[in-house]
Protein backbone atom coordinates (compact mmCIF):
# COMPACT_ATOMS: atom_id res chain seq x y z
CA UNK A 1 0.00 0.00 0.00
CA UNK A 2 0.74 3.50 -0.24
CA UNK A 3 -0.82 5.30 2.51
CA UNK A 4 -4.38 6.39 2.41
CA UNK A 5 -3.66 10.20 3.11
CA UNK A 6 -1.91 9.38 0.20
CA UNK A 7 -4.26 7.95 -2.31
CA UNK A 8 -6.70 10.18 -1.21
CA UNK A 9 -4.45 13.33 -2.70
CA UNK A 10 -4.41 11.49 -5.82
CA UNK A 11 -7.93 11.46 -5.78
CA UNK A 12 -7.96 15.09 -5.32
CA UNK A 13 -5.56 15.32 -8.40
CA UNK A 14 -7.69 13.91 -10.74
CA UNK A 15 -10.48 14.98 -9.58
CA UNK A 16 -9.54 18.86 -10.49
CA UNK A 17 -9.34 16.97 -14.07
CA UNK A 18 -13.44 17.13 -13.57
CA UNK A 19 -13.78 20.38 -11.79
CA UNK A 20 -16.47 22.59 -12.59
CA UNK A 21 -17.83 25.61 -10.83
CA UNK A 22 -20.81 24.12 -8.51
CA UNK A 23 -19.76 20.61 -8.44
CA UNK A 24 -20.93 19.70 -4.57
CA UNK A 25 -17.89 19.02 -2.15
CA UNK A 26 -19.19 15.21 -1.29
CA UNK A 27 -18.39 14.25 -5.19
CA UNK A 28 -15.10 14.90 -3.90
CA UNK A 29 -14.91 13.47 -0.85
CA UNK A 30 -16.71 10.54 -2.55
CA UNK A 31 -13.53 10.15 -4.83
CA UNK A 32 -11.45 10.33 -1.85
CA UNK A 33 -13.59 7.41 -0.39
CA UNK A 34 -13.20 5.22 -3.33
CA UNK A 35 -9.54 5.33 -3.64
CA UNK A 36 -8.93 4.27 -0.14
CA UNK A 37 -11.61 1.49 -0.24
CA UNK A 38 -9.22 -1.45 -1.61
CA UNK A 39 -7.06 -1.28 1.10
CA UNK A 40 -9.96 -2.11 3.37
CA UNK A 41 -8.71 -5.92 2.22
CA UNK A 42 -6.03 -5.85 4.75
CA UNK A 43 -8.87 -7.04 7.52
CA UNK A 44 -8.81 -10.49 5.62
CA UNK A 45 -5.09 -11.31 7.58
CA UNK A 46 -7.13 -11.13 10.58
CA UNK A 47 -9.37 -14.27 8.85
CA UNK A 48 -6.26 -15.83 8.12
CA UNK A 49 -6.28 -15.04 4.31
CA UNK A 50 -2.97 -14.86 2.84
CA UNK A 51 -1.24 -12.26 0.74
CA UNK A 52 -1.19 -14.04 -2.03
CA UNK A 53 -5.03 -15.31 -2.01
CA UNK A 54 -7.89 -13.81 -4.19
CA UNK A 55 -9.34 -12.26 -0.94
CA UNK A 56 -5.85 -11.29 -0.65
CA UNK A 57 -4.16 -7.99 0.23
CA UNK A 58 -4.08 -6.27 -3.33
CA UNK A 59 -6.17 -8.93 -4.73
CA UNK A 60 -9.68 -8.34 -6.21
CA UNK A 61 -10.69 -4.73 -4.37
CA UNK A 62 -7.31 -3.44 -6.50
CA UNK A 63 -9.24 -4.70 -9.74
CA UNK A 64 -10.22 -3.14 -12.59
CA UNK A 65 -13.39 -4.56 -12.26
CA UNK A 66 -13.81 -4.05 -8.63
CA UNK A 67 -13.05 0.27 -9.63
CA UNK A 68 -15.75 -0.37 -12.42
CA UNK A 69 -17.93 -1.70 -9.89
CA UNK A 70 -17.54 0.64 -7.01
CA UNK A 71 -17.69 3.72 -9.19
CA UNK A 72 -21.35 2.41 -10.03
CA UNK A 73 -22.08 1.28 -6.46
CA UNK A 74 -21.13 4.54 -5.44
CA UNK A 75 -23.31 6.73 -7.70
CA UNK A 76 -26.18 4.57 -6.99
CA UNK A 77 -25.94 5.27 -3.19
CA UNK A 78 -24.88 8.32 -3.30
CA UNK A 79 -25.75 10.65 -6.74
CA UNK A 80 -28.59 9.08 -7.87
CA UNK A 81 -29.28 12.65 -8.48
CA UNK A 82 -27.52 14.32 -11.19
CA UNK A 83 -25.18 16.74 -9.29
CA UNK A 84 -24.59 20.19 -10.48
CA UNK A 85 -21.90 21.17 -12.48
CA UNK A 86 -21.15 17.33 -13.61
CA UNK A 87 -23.39 14.63 -15.71
CA UNK A 88 -23.53 11.00 -15.08
CA UNK A 89 -20.78 9.56 -17.21
CA UNK A 90 -18.20 12.30 -16.21
CA UNK A 91 -18.79 11.39 -12.54
CA UNK A 92 -18.54 7.87 -12.78
CA UNK A 93 -14.88 8.07 -14.88
CA UNK A 94 -13.67 9.94 -12.07
CA UNK A 95 -14.85 7.30 -9.36
CA UNK A 96 -13.73 4.49 -11.44
CA UNK A 97 -10.28 6.82 -11.80
CA UNK A 98 -9.95 7.48 -8.36
CA UNK A 99 -10.82 4.03 -7.20
CA UNK A 100 -8.15 2.20 -10.30
CA UNK A 101 -5.48 5.22 -9.41
CA UNK A 102 -4.80 3.08 -5.81
CA UNK A 103 -3.80 0.15 -7.87
CA UNK A 104 -1.27 1.83 -10.12
CA UNK A 105 0.05 3.26 -7.29
CA UNK A 106 0.19 0.04 -5.24
CA UNK A 107 2.13 -1.32 -8.52
CA UNK A 108 5.05 1.35 -8.10
CA UNK A 109 5.52 0.84 -5.12
CA UNK A 110 8.94 -1.46 -4.00
CA UNK A 111 7.79 -4.19 -1.66
CA UNK A 112 4.88 -6.58 -1.05
CA UNK A 113 3.22 -9.15 -4.06
CA UNK A 114 1.83 -7.11 -7.07
CA UNK A 115 -1.30 -6.00 -7.61
CA UNK A 116 -3.81 -8.25 -9.33
CA UNK A 117 -5.28 -5.69 -12.23
CA UNK A 118 -7.48 -8.47 -13.69
CA UNK A 119 -8.66 -10.18 -10.62
CA UNK A 120 -11.67 -12.57 -10.98
CA UNK A 121 -10.05 -13.04 -14.21
CA UNK A 122 -6.29 -13.33 -13.48
CA UNK A 123 -5.21 -13.62 -10.11
CA UNK A 124 -1.63 -12.74 -11.27
CA UNK A 125 -0.10 -10.11 -9.75
CA UNK A 126 1.55 -7.33 -11.82
CA UNK A 127 3.87 -4.50 -10.50
CA UNK A 128 4.39 -1.69 -13.08
CA UNK A 129 8.11 -1.76 -14.75
CA UNK A 130 9.20 1.81 -13.06
CA UNK A 131 8.53 1.42 -8.72
CA UNK A 132 9.59 4.36 -7.13
CA UNK A 133 7.50 4.66 -3.98
CA UNK A 134 8.82 3.29 -0.97
CA UNK A 135 6.17 0.91 0.04
CA UNK A 136 4.12 1.89 3.36
CA UNK A 137 4.00 -0.19 6.65
CA UNK A 138 0.12 -1.68 6.58
CA UNK A 139 -0.94 -0.82 10.19
CA UNK A 140 -0.75 3.07 11.12
CA UNK A 141 1.44 2.63 14.33
CA UNK A 142 4.44 1.53 12.21
CA UNK A 143 3.79 3.96 9.99
CA UNK A 144 5.69 6.78 12.81
CA UNK A 145 9.06 5.08 12.42
CA UNK A 146 12.66 5.99 10.83
CA UNK A 147 11.09 4.11 7.87
CA UNK A 148 7.96 5.72 7.96
CA UNK A 149 9.90 9.00 7.80
CA UNK A 150 11.50 7.36 4.31
CA UNK A 151 7.63 6.21 3.02
CA UNK A 152 6.77 9.63 3.43
CA UNK A 153 9.37 11.34 1.49
CA UNK A 154 9.02 9.05 -1.47
CA UNK A 155 5.53 10.03 -1.45
CA UNK A 156 5.47 13.32 -1.28
CA UNK A 157 7.62 13.20 -4.14
CA UNK A 158 5.94 10.80 -6.23
CA UNK A 159 2.28 11.41 -5.33
CA UNK A 160 2.21 14.32 -3.76
CA UNK A 161 4.00 16.41 -6.22
CA UNK A 162 3.02 14.69 -9.43
CA UNK A 163 -0.88 15.24 -7.78
CA UNK A 164 -0.25 18.75 -7.58
CA UNK A 165 1.12 18.89 -11.25
CA UNK A 166 -1.75 17.16 -12.51
CA UNK A 167 -4.51 19.75 -10.50
CA UNK A 168 -2.50 22.62 -11.68
CA UNK A 169 -2.33 21.54 -14.99
CA UNK A 170 -6.39 20.73 -15.40
CA UNK A 171 -6.67 24.51 -13.70
CA UNK A 172 -4.33 26.20 -16.19
CA UNK A 173 -6.06 24.52 -19.35
CA UNK A 174 -9.47 25.45 -18.01
CA UNK A 175 -8.68 28.80 -17.59
CA UNK A 176 -7.60 28.87 -21.18
CA UNK A 177 -10.25 27.14 -22.80
CA UNK A 178 -12.76 29.61 -20.53
CA UNK A 179 -11.07 32.46 -20.19
CA UNK A 180 -13.00 34.23 -17.84
CA UNK A 181 -14.93 37.59 -19.15
ZN1 LIG B 1 -3.58 -0.99 -1.67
Amino acid sequence: MASALSHGVVALGIGACFYGPGVPKRVWVAGMFCSMIPDFDVIGFRFGIHYGDFWGHRGLTHSLLFAALLASTVMFVGFRRVAPGLTRLPMWVYFFLATASHGFLDAMTDGGLGVAFFSPFDNHRYFLPWTPIRVSPIGVGRFFTDRGLAVLQSELLWIWAPAALLALSAWLIRRRVAPST
